[in-house]
């Protein structure tokens, strides 16, 4: 297990349960590089929403969302728009009640608001991010500028909408008596007391079952047993749980947040070293400036890490999200863009673990 150091990329959900297993286990994930993320959606209503405008999943070749529409631009090279106040009814249901747009508990989160075409906003937040970004800059991979006050300010208005927003949804959730977990503050000793009293039943009770499972995968990583698997929709555990088990309640990013993971939501964009404007000088296929992939690029050719964890769409269904992992950058630049539709990113993690055992 330890011979691998991984890179992941993966939105805020994610980041925090890469950050929770960090905290409580033996985690492969050395680099968490996060993603802004508004909102995401299902697959299969994307589907069905694209069939009201004759299209299919297959026609579109990149998904853009930007000043309340979504943009699809097409084979064709046309572009179609679709009001997100339309798209509003395919969000998942967990993203309601999420109120963290910039991947906080990551080393370097990355998005488009505030910067200019071509351009990535990139917030630094741990030394180990800044010293990626510095031998970047050094190595020419990327180049940067700095971020203006007026676009600082259009960033934190978005994160502080998102996080008031949700924050209301959460408040009307808790009001039919559906604790929303992750945002209950307890110190550390409570928690580790809730733990101790919890399994799969309590994850499937609080969680999975009220709709606020971001389907990441993180249980079915951290089940010792292998009794979580997880499909398209939801995970499902077989066989009985040891009593002194509690590994999947433990690291699911919808359970009590660990003091310092928690996020203050009056600092609407987390806690940072530094943000700036920034461009690859290496790569253009990406979503935005393809900070990403390039960083990737970078952290795999120096041997930074051993592994990037990823998230590409697989071959014989269109823009379907699939997790993997890999060391060949061909694959990463292959990876690039957005799918906005969720996929189990820990998966893949589970055959590394296998192979160590
Ligand atoms: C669901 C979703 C919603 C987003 N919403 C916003 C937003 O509101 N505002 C904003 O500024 N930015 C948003 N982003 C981030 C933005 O779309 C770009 O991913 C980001 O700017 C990085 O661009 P890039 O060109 O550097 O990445 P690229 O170089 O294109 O690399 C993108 C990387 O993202 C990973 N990836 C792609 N899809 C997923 C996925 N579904 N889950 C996990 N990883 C994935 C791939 O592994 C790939 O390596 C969102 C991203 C996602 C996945
Ligand atoms: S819960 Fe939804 S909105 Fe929040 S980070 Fe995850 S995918 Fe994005
Ligand atoms: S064995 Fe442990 S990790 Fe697996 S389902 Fe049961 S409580 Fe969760
Ligand atoms: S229940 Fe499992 S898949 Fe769902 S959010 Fe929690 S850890 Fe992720």
């Amino acid at each position: 297990m330890s011979e691998h150091r991984i890179a992941m990329v993966g939105t805020p959900c994610e980041i925090m349960a890469a950050s929770k297993m960090q905290h409580y286990t033996d985690s492969p994930i050395d680099v968490k590089l996060g993603l802004f993320c508004m909102e995401n959606f299902s697959y299969k209503y994307f589907g069905n929403l694209l069939k009201e405008y004759d299209l299919k999943m297959d026609d579109i070749e990149k998904f853009q969302i930007d000043k309340g529409f979504v943009f699809l631009l097409l084979k064709t090279k046309e572009t179609v728009k679709i009001p997100l106040s339309v798209a509003k009814r395919i969000i998942r249901k967990n993203c309601n009640i999420c109120v963290e747009l910039t991947s906080e508990t990551s080393d370097i989160s990355i998005g488009s608001i505030g910067s200019e075409d071509g351009w990535s906003t990139v917030i630094i937040r741990s030394r180990k991010g800044m010293e990626i970004v510095e031998g970047a800059i050094e190595q020419k991979y990327i180049e940067t500028k700095e971020f203006s006050e007026p676009q600082f300010n259009l960033l934190n208005k978005l994160a502080g909408n998102k996080i008031n927003k949700n924050l209301e949804h959460i408040e009307k959730k808790e009001f039919l008596a559906r604790p929303v977990l992750y945002q209950r503050e307890k110190s550390d000793d409570s928690i580790a007391d809730e733990i101790s009293q919890s399994n799969f039943l309590d994850l499937k009770s609080n969680i999975i079952d009220v709709g606020a499972c971001v389907l990441c995968g993180a249980c079915e990583y951290a089940c010792p047993d292998n009794l979580i698997t997880i499909d398209d929709t939801k995970p499902i555990m077989k066989g009985e749980c040891p009593q002194d088990c509690h590994a999947c309640f433990a690291v699911c990013p919808r359970t009590f947040i660990p003091e310092d993971l928690r996020n203050d939501n009056s600092k609407p964009i987390g806690d940072y070293v530094k943000v700036l404007s920034v461009k690859s000088i290496k790569h253009s296929q990406g979503q935005d400036g393809s900070i990403v992939t390039t960083l990737l690029d970078y952290l795999l050719t120096n041997d930074i890490v051993t592994d990037a964890l990823i998230v590409d769409k697989k071959d014989d269904l269109a823009w379907k999200p699939y997790a993997k992992v890999t060391r060949d950058i061909d694959e990463v630049v292959k990876s690039g863009g957005t799918k906005y539709s969720v996929c189990p990113v820990f998966k893949p993690l589970k055959d590394i673990k296998e192979e160590a055992d």
